[in-house]
């Protein structure tokens, strides 16, 4: 083979490896190796930089490190802090609205939807309308945090959950 046409393989192992090691959730080297593809020799863990151990067969030196390095930082909406999401969780609530507002906390999200959409710390009991609770603003909330029925009965426990599942299906219908 020649050297062109052998560093070609190469770069289509690497993008098919780190495909499914996506997929599987996998190390790059422990799935290069499961599928035959080639395998470098990796001396320093990809996430802290430290030495791997000589019979570590993964490109990461703990399961910690592995752990974090599926995290990114993103920063708060409101404050504009630095934290840490899951970067599959992020990558999910882009790919499914198009966009993402991201809060460090809970009362950082509700300064911020208050701003924004003009009441205090109950938008649930926002009267808009002649419905008992606002439906448009729930669905709003349900849009900007992404966050489902479970989730947004968390941050709005006053609303009984099978309530806002109602308002959600109602609301996705319209
Ligand atoms: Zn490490
Ligand atoms: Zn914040």
């Amino acid at each position: 083979m020649s050297e062109i046409a052998e560093r070609e393989q190469g770069i289509v192992y690497c993008g098919y490896a780190t495909l499914l090691a996506d997929i599987l959730e996998e190390d790059m080297d422990q799935v290069k190796r499961h599928f035959g593809f080639p395998v470098e020799h990796r001396v320093y863990c990809l996430y802290c930089g430290d030495r791997l151990p000589r019979s570590r067969q993964s490109e990461y030196c703990s399961p910690k490190c592995r752990n974090q390095s599926r995290y990114i930082d993103v920063a708060c909406d409101q404050c504009g802090n630095l934290f840490k999401r899951l970067e599959s969780q992020v990558v999910y609530h882009i790919g499914k609205h198009g966009y993402q507002h991201q809060f460090c906390t809970r009362s950082c999200l509700w300064k911020w939807f208050g701003r924004r959409y003009g009441f205090g710390v109950h938008p649930e009991h926002a009267r808009h309308s002649t419905r008992k609770w606002n439906y448009a603003v729930i669905w709003q909330l349900h849009l900007v945090t992404g966050l489902g029925a479970l989730k947004l009965h968390v941050y709005l426990p006053s609303l009984p959950l099978g309530t806002l599942g109602y308002i959600l299906a109602a609301m996705r219908k319209e």
